[in-house]
């Protein structure tokens, strides 16, 4: 009889041992994401705030391919906009290119859901696409193209003020690398943008969000992707060297990643080569301005 209280009374105790500690492992679970969801919020806020990216009745034309990085977009941008000091509308937009198998009713049901104004554009780019690219080569570089077209234009049929991309901090600096290696130019993609006709505003408001954190946010959040390879393309191989070059790096010495970022927006141009940015031609009649000055001021120091 002692034996089975006893018993009874250690399983009891037990179990609320192990209550307790899930209960405390549940809650230190919302407190990281807290903490995530809190720290992208603010990097979407100052980036924002940093790059004049949204104004007093913009129309905010949010791109969503059904990917990690647009969902997080749309996410954090709602609810800015619930707090904002300016009033700006967002409007999701998702282009279906026609890739055999795209899952065409996942993005309406999941905005549905969230009340948020949508359009689906159709445009087959894919049948394009397949018939202009060379059997064997990439076709990215086309289908790219013709996605921004399609949603740039798409964007002025609706009179969006400024069209959001998903692009954060590892895709700026994965393209400067690429831009080169490949290209012969220091260029990335720039978080705020004027398209080549001056139609268009292209924001980045990700633009200094880590890709480790958006994938957890979206593994979190639930966000019902839409895998990206439904082409049946290859992934951009010298894009993919470049990120595992990025990542390895990441992790043998930590903090890099933030630096090369912190370089991209502290750029020094007379200590380049470019004689378009910088008049290194001029810089003896600089110096002689300079010296003409420094003289005049030891003058008047002698005066005194
Ligand atoms: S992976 Fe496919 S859908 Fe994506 S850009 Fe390349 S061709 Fe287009």
């Amino acid at each position: 009889m002692t034996d089975t209280a006893v018993t009874t009374s250690s399983s009891v105790s037990d179990a609320s041992a192990s209550n307790v500690a899930s209960a405390a492992a549940a809650a230190d679970d919302k407190r990281a994401f807290n903490k995530l969801q809190k720290r992208l919020r603010r990097q979407v806020g100052n980036a924002v705030i940093d790059y004049g990216m949204i104004e007093e009745g913009d129309k905010v034309m949010v791109c969503l391919s059904g990917g990690k990085d647009s969902y997080t977009m749309l996410e954090i941008l709602r609810s800015l906009q619930r707090n904002a000091p300016v009033n700006f509308s967002l409007v999701a937009v998702n282009l279906d290119q026609k890739q055999p198998g795209f899952p065409e009713h996942v993005l309406p049901e999941y905005l549905d859901k969230l009340g948020v104004d949508y359009h689906i554009l159709e445009r087959d780019t894919y049948s394009v696409v397949k018939e202009k690219t060379p059997e064997g080569k990439t076709t990215c570089a086309l289908c790219s193209r013709l996605r921004r077209g399609s949603l740039y234009g798409f964007a002025e049929e609706i009179g969006a003020t400024k069209v959001a991309l998903g692009h954060h901090r590892e895709d700026i600096l994965e393209t400067l690398f690429l831009n080169m290696f490949f290209g012969g130019s220091l260029k990335s993609m720039p978080p705020k943008l004027l398209s080549d006709d001056a139609k268009n505003i292209v924001i980045r408001p990700l633009a200094y969000c880590r890709e480790a954190d958006i994938e957890e946010f979206s593994q979190r959040m639930e966000f019902p992707i839409i895998p990206c390879n439904l082409c049946g393309s290859q992934p951009n191989m010298q894009r993919q060297v470049v990120k595992e070059m990025l990542a390895e790096w990441e992790v043998k010495y930590p903090g890099r990643l933030e630096s090369m970022f912190k370089a991209v927006t502290n750029v020094a141009p007379s200590q380049l080569a470019d004689r378009d940015l910088f008049d290194f031609k001029g810089l003896e009649a600089e110096q002689a301005k300079r010296r003409e000055n420094r003289i005049d001021a030891f003058d008047l120091g002698r005066e005194a």
